[in-house]
């Protein structure tokens, strides 16, 4: 057992997070220069030009490494346009949000302050809307696998949930296996192909338990609305203080704070949450199921996506790592057949 945890895995992740590290480098420095340097328009686009050949150049180094590693067969410009993107989004967003924060400060200090507030509850209006569960329907199809609906359909009946709606993604050309439940409010669960059909029925069924879990137990809205009340904690103490009058000090350290806050919750606080809704989704699972389907599958899509069974804390993720949430059934269900 624990095969999943191979030199292979270790190879292609550490490939992986260096492209991806350098990317997200290649995507922040040419806007973060622009406003240090304050330079023209005109070599804004030139620096952007030549960000967007590098993003190009490592997207297809990353294909490559894909291809060796993992057989994907999804079409070299599909892949490298939507890799490239993702990161180029960032020097496209980071100069609005920049002009956003410098506008903020030019306002009269009641004004910004209302204003910035007025944005935070706009934000939270689209947080609890369906708006990230519609964009992933148009390239979804409903579940059809009667046997997987009916267990499905028992399964929410078992939980209380009331009828969860399964998509599944085509991402079989990518060859991802993932799944995920989306929505704060109206609940729906993606699954994507190549997951359905590389796992038994059994397993398939786990899967869809420990999404349901997560619907039962309302992570998704419990996470949205904590990472809204810290930014709009944090956001407050950014904007606020400067010119109304505070003390210097004090106009230096909550700024200070709220950007510590940000900080804190991005790295530490909120994938340690998440991951503790993991467990929770494992173990509830693991009591509407089998926990060894549970645990045959997570070991069958941790091998598929080659990801390494033992990195997780370390790198601050948001699952615990498939050896942990292994560990964790195992002795959920041990200690269910003691009691
Ligand atoms: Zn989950």
């Amino acid at each position: 057992m624990e095969e999943y945890i191979g030199e292979k895995e270790r190879r292609y992740f550490r490939l992986m997070t260096t492209v991806n590290q350098i990317s997200s480098m290649v995507a922040f420095l040419p806007p973060l220069f622009a406003l240090l340097f304050g330079i023209r328009i005109i070599d804004y686009i030139i620096l952007v030009a030549v960000q967007i050949s590098v993003l190009i150049a490592l997207s297809s180094y990353k294909y490559i490494i894909e291809k060796r590693y993992r057989e994907i067969e999804a079409p070299f410009p599909r892949y490298v346009l939507g890799n490239t993107l993702s990161y180029a989004l960032v020097s496209i967003s980071l100069p609005i949000f920049i002009f956003l924060i410098d506008f903020f400060y030019r306002l009269d200090p009641a004004v910004r302050v209302v204003t910035i507030n007025v944005l935070f509850v706009i934000g939270l209006i689209f947080l609890l809307s369906n708006l990230p569960s519609s964009r992933l329907k148009r390239i979804s199809k409903p579940l059809e696998d009667p046997y997987l609906k009916q267990q499905a359909e028992e399964l929410s009946g078992k939980l209380g949930t009331g009828k969860l709606d399964i998509f599944v993604m085509d991402l079989d050309k990518f060859k991802i296996a993932n799944a995920g439940q989306v929505g704060a409010r109206k609940y729906s669960v993606f699954i994507s192909n190549y997951l359905l059909a590389n796992l038994t029925p059994e397993e398939n069924v786990a899967v869809i338990a420990h999404e349901f879990a997560h619907a039962k137990q309302k992570h998704v809205l419990k996470n949205a609305i904590t990472a809204w009340l810290i930014t709009v904690v944090a956001g407050n103490m950014l904007i606020l203080p400067v010119d109304i009058g505070l003390h210097p000090i004090l106009a230096f350290v909550f700024p200070g704070v709220g950007f510590f806050i940000i900080l804190l919750a991005s790295v530490y606080l909120l994938p340690a949450i998440q991951r503790h809704y993991e467990t929770e989704a494992d173990l509830i699972a693991s009591d509407m199921v089998n926990g060894e389907h549970l645990i045959s599958a997570l070991e069958k899509i941790t091998k598929l996506n080659l990801t390494p069974g033992d990195l997780s804390k370390y790198w601050n993720m948001d699952h615990p790592s498939t050896k942990d949430r292994v560990r964790r059934i195992r002795e959920h269900i041990l200690k269910r057949k003691v009691t």
